[in-house]
């Protein structure tokens, strides 16, 4: 016994020995192609020492500076790397350790912008129920996943949720619809009974992931979130984490909608697992207001803006220009999202399909007509989950409770951005092999 306080004290996880490209390399000699990143992490690929050669040939020229009194030199290299490939209107990037901090770091900075202007009754924030947005208090607060909510209820903070575009599931809209109109309406209507005049901020997961495996909006949503944003005076807050920097064929997801948000934060792949990494990119809107003003932002960790973190975030940024994989995905993605086409055509369990680029959601269901899911007696991800990881595969696990409280059974696909059509070959056979087993077993 090591004296590790386990996440999860119910299932043995092995000890890993090396890590490279997609491959995990287990102590036991066994190795599993980590098809989901490793929640989502991993952008550049597992192994890459060049990463950790440059950090020891130059990173201890400045190994830490409180970044409320110096800055330094890889903070400053990297926000102009972010902002460069950023939506054109943001100006200003604030590092910290990871998306939730990420996301509390935004929060606070709406709440502080408000306050600044003299509106200071802006203090709810309007979310989204099947989304994740972190641990801390605030951030499971916005998060509107019950099942991890449960817990800490007497703790959340008011947020107002609203339903997310999951046309997959939407009673309202119908077969064919993208749910845009109703979810629109949802959200003005809930602004005007709350009081406009109370709202500080509207915070949404792009596409979502972890909750609802790649539930996304159609093309006309953001676009009118930002009208109606506009129109009230409230911030909208893009969370990126899982999708940006890369995962979709894009920088961030929100490109593909052709709108800027008032900020976009982001973790995971920015970092790509070499360091602990997060960003809040902040629009000129916010930043101008700070700048000119001359204001301070009553907020910061001993490590925001760590200069080790920040130079690995330089070096992750400049493989990925290298490689073109802020690009890449959109490619091995189509690849991977055509091959998951055809076994959706071969295995009834597989809902629906979800997601982009080198992301991936499928929603299985006992019943293609009715979409009814499983009982949750068939635990039916948990024993998918286990018999890829049994064939060496990682695939991660929807959550429970996502169909709007009712069960139901997800996947997420979300490999390293540098996986080849080979290995993503790999995935889906073994996936084939796996539903049609347990389809057998099912039935
Ligand atoms: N937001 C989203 C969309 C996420 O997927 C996650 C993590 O899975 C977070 C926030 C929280 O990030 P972290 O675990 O780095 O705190």
């Amino acid at each position: 016994m090591s004296g590790v306080f386990s996440r999860d004290f119910a299932v043995s996880t092995p000890l890993v020995e090396r890590a490279e490209g997609v491959w995990i390399h287990g102590a036991d000699g066994r190795r599993y192609l980590d098809a989901m990143g490793s929640a989502g992490v991993i952008g550049i690929g597992h192994g890459r020492s060049e990463i950790y050669q440059a950090l020891a040939a130059e990173g201890s020229k400045v190994s830490y500076v409180y970044t409320a009194s110096f800055t330094h030199p890889w903070q400053e290299q990297l926000s102009a790397s972010v902002l460069s490939v950023a939506p054109e209107g943001m100006s200003g990037v604030y590092f910290v350790s990871g998306g939730s901090e990420a996301n509390e770091t935004a929060l606070k900075l709406a709440r502080q912008y408000h306050v600044a202007r003299g509106e200071t009754g802006r203090h709810k924030m309007l979310a989204r129920w099947q989304s994740y947005h972190g641990v801390t208090i605030a951030t499971l607060s916005l998060s509107g996943r019950t099942s991890w909510r449960a817990p800490y209820d007497p703790y959340m903070l008011p947020v107002v949720h609203i339903s997310p575009p999951y046309n997959y599931r939407c009673n309202i809209c119908g077969e064919g619809g993208d749910c845009t109109d109703h979810c629109i309406e949802e959200l003005e209507r809930t602004i005007l009974m709350e009081g406009p005049e109370t709202i500080s901020c509207f915070f949404a997961e792009t596409i979502i992931g972890t909750t609802a495996s790649g539930v996304t909006p159609g093309p006309d949503y953001y676009r009118r979130v930002r009208e109606i944003c506009d129109r009230y005076g409230i911030l909208f807050i893009c969370d990126e984490v899982l999708m940006g920097y890369g995962r979709t064929g894009r920088a961030f997801a929100i490109q593909d909608w052709g709108i800027l948000p008032d900020m976009i934060t982001c973790g995971k792949a920015i970092g790509s697992g070499y360091a602990p990494l997060g960003a809040v990119i902040v629009s000129e809107k916010i930043t101008g207001f700070f700048r000119e003003g001359k204001r301070r932002f009553v907020h910061g960790f001993t490590y925001s803006g760590h200069a080790m973190s920040c130079f690995v975030g330089q070096k992750v940024f400049e493989i990925m220009q290298r490689e073109d994989l802020f690009s890449r995905p959109a490619v091995t993605g189509a690849y991977m999202h055509q091959r998951l086409g055809v076994l959706q055509q071969r295995h009834e369990v597989i809902g629906d399909l979800r997601g982009r680029g080198l992301y991936a959601g499928l929603e299985f269901v006992a019943d293609r007509a009715s979409r009814d899911p499983f009982p949750e007696s068939a635990n039916f991800t948990a024993r998918l989950v286990a018999m890829m990881r049994e064939r060496g595969v990682i695939v991660g696990g929807g959550v429970p409770g996502a169909n709007f409280g009712k069960g139901g059974d997800h996947i997420q696909i979300s490999p390293p951005f540098t996986i080849s059509e080979g290995e993503i070959d790999r995935l889906i056979d073994t996936l084939d092999e796996v539903l049609t087993s347990l389809s057998q077993e099912l039935r």
